[in-house]
Formats: C-alpha cells, sequence, structure tokens
C-alpha cells in the first residue's frame, strides 16, 4: 500500500516502540500539526508523555495491533526488532514505513550484509556461522582478532564477543545466541562514522552531513559534526547510504554506520531502519531535523533541507550523568532529557547539544 497522497494535517501516526526516539518523533509529528498514537507493551514509556493516544499492549496481540491500525493514518517504528510477523500483519492493514523488508532485511545480520554485497557496497569480510566445525574453517579462512556475532537483537555491544583463537570462539559460541552466529573479519579502523539519510515516497534523497562517533562502554557517547574525514570521503558515504535507501525502496529516515579504514577506505558495519541516535545533533544545527524529517516521509510529504548551519558535538547523557541538566550544561549547549524515571547504568537518559555558532567578522 503506497498512496502517493500526502497525509494532510491532523492525521494520525502510530509509532511502534516507546521509547526516547518515539517520544521524539511525537514531538516533531506535534509540530507539524499531525497526531500520534504510540503503541508499546511497557506501561512506563517516556514516548506516552508526549502523545495524545497510546496503546499497552504485547507486539503479538492481535486484537490490540487491529485497533491500533483502525485508529491511525500510517504506520511507522523506532526500533529495529518490531517483531517480523507484526509488521507483516500491520502491514495488511496500513501502510508500513518503512516497509516490512526494509525491516526483515536490517533486522538480522547475514540478511542485511548479503544484501549491501548484492548492492556492491563494501563490508567487512564475513561469514554465516551454523556449527563448531564451521566456526573453526571460517577463523582460519577470516584470520583473528574476529568478531562473533548474534543475527539478531544486538545493540549496544550485546552480543559479540572478539575472539582471537579456536578456544575463544567456542566459548563464545556457547554464550551468544540465537544462533546462527555470523563472524567478522576484526576492521582495524581509524575512525566510526554515521550518515542518516532520508527517503520520500516519491523517492527523493536527502542526506545530512557525516558524524563521527565516539563509544564508551559500548554505547555510544559522541557524535561529532563535521567529521575529520576528506569531503571525497564524507560524499561517498552518503552516496553509499543513498545507494542503500534506493536499493531498500525506503520510506524514512535510515542510519548507516560505517568503519573509516586507512587512506579514507569505507566498510558499512551496520544499517539502523529508524531516526538514529547519531543524528541528534540535527535538532540543534540542521534546518530540518532528522526527525522531523522521518514525519515528513511517512507523511508522503516532501522532504525537508538537511543543511547544517553550524558545527556541533552531540553528546549522550547516560545514567545519573543526567543530574548534569539543568546546571553544568554552558549556554551554548542544548539539552533534551527523556523524562525517563530511573537512571539505571548504561541507560540513555538524554543528550545535550554543543553548539559552535560561527562568529561573522562586524
Ligand atoms: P555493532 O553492534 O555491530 O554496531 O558493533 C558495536 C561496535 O563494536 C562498533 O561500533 C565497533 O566499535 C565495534 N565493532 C563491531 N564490529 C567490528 C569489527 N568487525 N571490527 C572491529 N570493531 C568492530
Amino acid at each position: 500500500m503506497s498512496d502517493p497522497t500526502p497525509l494532510p494535517q491532523g492525521s494520525t501516526i502510530g509509532i511502534l516502540g516507546g521509547g526516547q526516539l518515539g517520544r521524539m518523533l511525537a514531538l516533531a509529528a506535534a509540530r507539524l500539526g499531525m497526531k500520534t498514537h504510540i503503541y508499546c507493551p511497557d506501561p512506563d514509556s517516556p514516548a506516552f508523555d508526549v502523545t495524545p493516544r497510546r496503546t499497552v499492549a504485547a507486539y503479538d496481540d492481535e486484537m490490540a495491533l487491529s485497533e491500533f491500525a483502525a485508529s491511525v493514518d500510517v504506520i511507522t517504528y523506532e526500533f529495529e526488532n518490531v517483531p517480523a510477523k507484526t509488521a507483516a500483519f500491520l502491514e495488511t492493514l496500513k501502510p508500513l514505513r518503512p516497509g516490512a523488508t526494509a525491516l526483515a532485511i536490517a533486522q538480522d545480520r547475514l540478511a542485511e550484509k548479503a544484501f549491501l554485497t548484492i548492492n556492491r557496497v563494501p563490508v567487512a569480510g564475513f561469514a554465516a556461522i551454523t556449527d563448531l566445525d564451521r566456526l573453526e574453517a571460517e577463523l582460519d579462512e577470516l584470520g583473528t582478532p574476529a568478531v562473533l556475532k548474534t543475527t539478531r537483537l544486538g545493540y549496544d555491544g550485546k552480543g559479540q564477543r572478539i575472539v582471537h583463537n579456536m578456544e575463544d570462539a567456542a566459548l563464545a559460541w556457547e554464550l551468544l545466541s540465537p544462533k546462527p552466529l555470523v563472524l567478522e573479519a576484526f576492521v582495524p579502523f581509524e575512525r566510526e562514522i554515521s550518515v542518516v539519510v532520508a527517503r520520500s515516497l516519491a523517492g527523493d534523497v536527502a542526506a545530512f552531513d557525516p558524524a563521527e562517533n565516539v563509544h564508551r562502554d559500548h554505547i555510544l557517547k559522541t557524535s561529532t559534526v563535521p567529521a575529520d574525514i576528506s569531503k571525497k570521503t564524507a560524499r561517498k558515504a552518503i552516496d553509499l547510504a543513498a545507494r542503500i535507501a534506493t536499493a531498500l525502496d525506503y520510506v524514512g529516515v535510515l542510519g548507516v554506520e560505517f568503519f573509516v579504514l586507512e587512506g579514507g577506505r569505507l566498510l558499512v558495519n551496520e544499517i539502523a531502519p529508524r531516526v538514529h541516535n547519531s543524528g541528534h545533533w540535527t535538532e540543534a544545527v540542521a534546518i530540518t531535523d532528522q526527525f522531523e524529517q522521518h514525519i515528513r516521509a511517512v507523511a508522503g510529504w516532501p522532504l525537508g533541507d538537511p543543511t547544517r548551519l553550524a558545527d556541533v558535538v552531540m553528546e549522550n547523557l547516560i545514567g545519573d550523568e543526567i543530574a548534569a541538566i539543568p546546571l553544568r550544561l554552558g549556554e551554548s549547549a542544548r539539552p533534551h532529557a527523556y523524562g525517563k524515571s530511573e537512571a539505571r547504568k548504561g541507560r540513555k537518559m538524554g543528550h545535550v547539544n554543543r553548539v559552535t555558532v560561527k562568529k561573522r567578522a562586524k
């Protein structure tokens, strides 16, 4: 179902998932005169604070899903682990954007790598691992160190282990699930960047400038824009992200994470079929931010201008770092708190954008 008519103001956007990304999507939708209906099994979802309609129900509750679908004009999601069955079911009832095929590819590392390879997008050497014999053979082939990962449900470094020899690998095989796993060559990258790209229902593509990402304890800590890469590498990353969005026949915002190797060579690490943490800087310094861009795309509207107006560093506030709001931020900082009730260790509680305004000479 891809009705090309743009949704009028006052339409309702259904969002699966009630975390901070759903919350920021709902805020952007409200600014555009749209309503949101958020569906999430967790009654304590931060997005519920900012949406006029909510459903608290399981993702396999077909009765609740049907009622949800009947109440909205289009459905989107804020996380990639929406069960495939849920997506397929909803897609029979209302337009699902991005669609179930893009979701299925992005939620399975093996399907994703196969898809990228077919579309001539470079990725690290990889192999599907179905048993220990195969693991031994592929470890010989790819060399060590290597990274053994689950194919699904991995995030913030969960579901992966670096292995240096067969003994490590056998232990990692025992610990990681669900199977099969994927073995990846270790990439000696110089830096990590990401491109957040949007594609409209009409097929237009608009990308934000690449962000340079630094992780702490496997969780994104900062995204700095501009990234410390050449113009040529930035262009190449944007072209690859656009190629992926088009090949997926994608509608909405897509995050593409890259490793940058010596000499500016790029490998795609992974893609995320949603607004992306490394795109939070756009809310402070892009003409259109990633949340508005996603709402525009899923509503069938033309995309906005992604031009960046200033340099910026986005910093995630993790666990009790949220206490920096309101006192310890500094005047150039734009804080965004997610309204989560409990500041658990490792939990993303908010972020802050620190903007460098270039002062013009008088
Ligand atoms: P992922 O969950 O695949 O995004 O991986 C999380 C982080 O682990 C990445 O951002 C990298 O810092 C690191 N990592 C993942 N895969 C590799 C690899 N093949 N080689 C080197 N580092 C990796």
